[in-house]
């Protein structure tokens, strides 16, 4: 009942396609871009927190038709019930079990094992197939703990900002908030981008204490830290500051990949399970088959294979019926 084919099929249900589906049922597992492609025909299930963050990022002229489904409320689809659970990676974010008769299928997505500032860390669900994100599947991502993480880049903040411009980066959905909360901690309430306050903004609607924040608009000067969406760092947005700002500007990256920019650091905070988090995290859950997706599926399938487990990509089978593993 599994298929890879814009996104994964399970049943008549597709999840998370990377193009505009032609499926009447679609789940979201959660709201990053990647996993949230739209359409007029298909319903699009998936928890409040998501359906309110993709509507604020919607970009398209109609409002698709959304259905909620709480966190651990069982819903009865054609031939199999769904029930989803946290898993640490963004606000609203999710993974799916999907149970057929006997059988229990996990979907991961994208998920992290180790707790944050803002979220409790993914806990393993018993499956009998495991489909597993393995975006960190290589052993030269192996992060220190993120709460080490956090609290070297709550000093950082800290010691910089006394007298210096801090401007800190990270993805707009979900690594934006643990940087307001990071500063926060560190005793600043930051200015931010609009796309990240918007963000900010549903967190805070959903119960999330993420903590003070103001929006950028001509403030620049009452404020010692200031929050970007990386994609907007560059050397142009660096002078401009230098320009309205006298201060020294000293400037962090979060994130789990090693590239640096215009980054005077990089901090590894990172919203997905690390290498060793992906080993424990199969360990714990033991199921019978592992099914490895996104970023290095074939390296890590033939890891799991060598620990003993029955594993191999899920894109290596391209159109396969699950119930036939
Ligand atoms: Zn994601
Ligand atoms: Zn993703």
């Amino acid at each position: 009942m599994f298929k890879e084919k814009n996104g994964l099929h399970f049943a008549n249900l597709c999840i998370d396609p990377h193009k505009s589906p032609k499926e009447k049922k679609v789940l979201f597992s959660h709201a990053h871009s990647d996993h949230i492609k739209l359409s007029k025909h298909s319903t699009f299930f998936a928890t409040p927190e998501t359906i309110d963050l993709v509507k604020e990022r919607n970009t398209r002229q109609y409002t698709p038709e959304f259905r909620e489904i709480p966190m651990e409320q069982k819903t009865k689809f054609d031939g199999f019930d769904l029930t989803l659970k946290p898993n640490g990676h963004v606000l609203g974010s999710c993974a799916a079990v999907l149970a057929q008769s006997d059988k229990d299928f996990v979907v991961t997505s994208d998920f992290r094992l180790q707790d944050s500032l803002l979220f409790k860390g993914a806990k393993p669900i018993p499956a009998d197939t495991l489909v597993l994100e393995t975006t960190f599947g290589s052993p030269e991502y192996v992060f220190p703990s993120q709460e080490e993480v956090a609290n070297a880049m709550i000093d950082w903040v800290g010691k910089n900002a006394r007298d210096k411009l801090v401007l800190l980066s990270g993805y707009a959905l979900g690594k934006a908030q643990e940087l307001v909360k990071i500063a926060n901690e560190a005793g600043y309430t930051p200015l931010v981008h609009e796309s990240i306050y918007k963000m900010n903004e549903i967190y805070k609607k959903h119960g999330i204490d993420i903590g003070n924040y103001e929006l950028l608009d001509h403030n620049l000067k009452d404020f010692s830290v200031l929050i970007m969406p990386p994609q907007l760092v560059d050397r142009f947005l660096l002078a401009t500051l230098r320009e309205f700002d006298k201060r020294r500007i000293v400037s962090a990256l979060a994130t789990g990949w090693s590239y640096r920019k215009q980054f005077d650091i990089t901090f590894p905070l990172s919203n997905h399970a690390d290498y060793n988090d992906l080993i424990s995290y199969v360990e714990q859950v033991n199921p019978k088959l592992v099914l490895t997706d996104h970023g290095f599926c074939e390296e890590f399938a033939r890891k799991l294979s060598r620990l003993g487990f029955n594993a191999r990509p899920l894109k290596q089978h391209k159109q396969r019926v699950l119930g036939e593993y």
